[in-house]
């Protein structure tokens, strides 16, 4: 299936890239060359930190499509529409400038729902499901899941201003937008609030080595309704039982729900995947940041080896 064109395909998937290009401080992660790996158990908050402590804040990719999806939910969107993905999809009008005039997709994906778009992270059915979506309302919904605000003890990383909400939402929805870059720990923390889903409260998340409750993090409340929530939950499933995690757990050992994320970065590729497991009931949430590669080249496997070779 990996063939000598793959990588110059993939790269046209991100004919959109240009809005975001990549800074400072995506550069001096990518330098440092190395992946992180954060966990949290959702009962106590405690995080661990098995690959260091450095939580990167980079552009998330297709994980931002989990915050589209429960905002369209919640505003009503019907979850049994389907799209159609030919693997290209034109945008039209006036949104965001050429560099937005088309989004792609790997494979065409055919007719799919929400929920398998989710799982198959179908760029073509995001941008025609989300174009009534506006910014204000992407950012309201990011915003209440805890992406602008500190988590176990780091600041919020970069999340955009009040003149971000009159922009087209595209670039937002598919997680490329240059002024929206959550780190590990937050994404981690989406992942937890959606494994627990509304009625609960996620505890406040600390390092288990270094115990300091800081001020002004409260307990989170879950801001889903039951419906988004289990739209993102059966997503997250599907993800790893056929979509673009199918290879994280193959032979579902723990159960894992996930997301994946991958952002052009120069040349190369960054890769992001969340999750959460068990399934049937949460006790663990996770976030992989891989420096090089795509998801599935880079962030699918490296979780994937640290997941089953952990004692849980
Ligand atoms: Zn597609």
């Amino acid at each position: 299936m990996v063939d000598l064109n793959r990588r110059g395909f993939i790269r046209s998937l991100f004919s959109i890239g240009s809005i975001g290009a990549a800074s400072s401080s995506e550069a001096q992660v990518q330098a440092r060359g190395k992946s992180a790996f954060v966990w949290c158990d959702l009962h106590n908050g405690h995080v661990g930190f098995p690959t260091g402590l450095d939580a990167p804040a980079i552009r998330p990719g297709s994980i931002a499509k989990l915050i589209a999806a429960a905002a369209l939910v919640e505003d009503g969107f019907n979850t049994n529409l389907q799209f159609e993905c030919t693997g290209t999809y034109k945008v039209g009008g006036n949104v965001g400038g050429k560099e937005l005039s088309e989004v792609h997709c790997q494979f065409a994906h055919g007719s799919l729902d929400l929920r398998r778009a989710l799982a198959y992270s179908c760029n073509c059915f995001f941008a025609q499901a989300t174009r009534a979506l506006t910014t204000r309302a992407f950012l309201t919904k990011a915003r209440a899941l805890g992406l602008s605000s500190p988590v176990a003890g780091r600041s919020s990383g970069l999340f955009p201003g009040a003149e971000s909400e009159s922009k087209p939402s595209l670039p937002y929805v598919l997680g490329l937008a240059a002024d929206f870059k959550p780190n590990c720990l937050q994404l981690m923390r989406l992942a937890g609030l959606i494994a627990i889903g509304p009625g609960e409260r996620l505890p406040v998340l600390h390092s288990s080595e270094n115990f300091e409750l800081k001020d002004k993090e409260k307990p989170l409340a879950v801001a889903l309704t039951r419906k988004s929530a289990e739209l993102l939950r059966s997503g997250m499933r599907l993800s790893v039982q056929e979509g673009t995690a199918a290879k994280l757990d193959p032979q579902n050992k723990m159960q894992i729900a996930a997301k994946t994320g991958t952002t052009d970065h120069g040349k190369k590729f960054q890769s992001q995947i969340i999750g959460f497991f068990p399934y049937d009931k949460p006790r663990n949430a996770f976030c992989l940041f891989s420096p090089a590669g795509t998801s599935v080249d880079a962030a699918v496997p490296e979780a994937s080896n640290l997941i089953l070779s952990t004692s849980w």
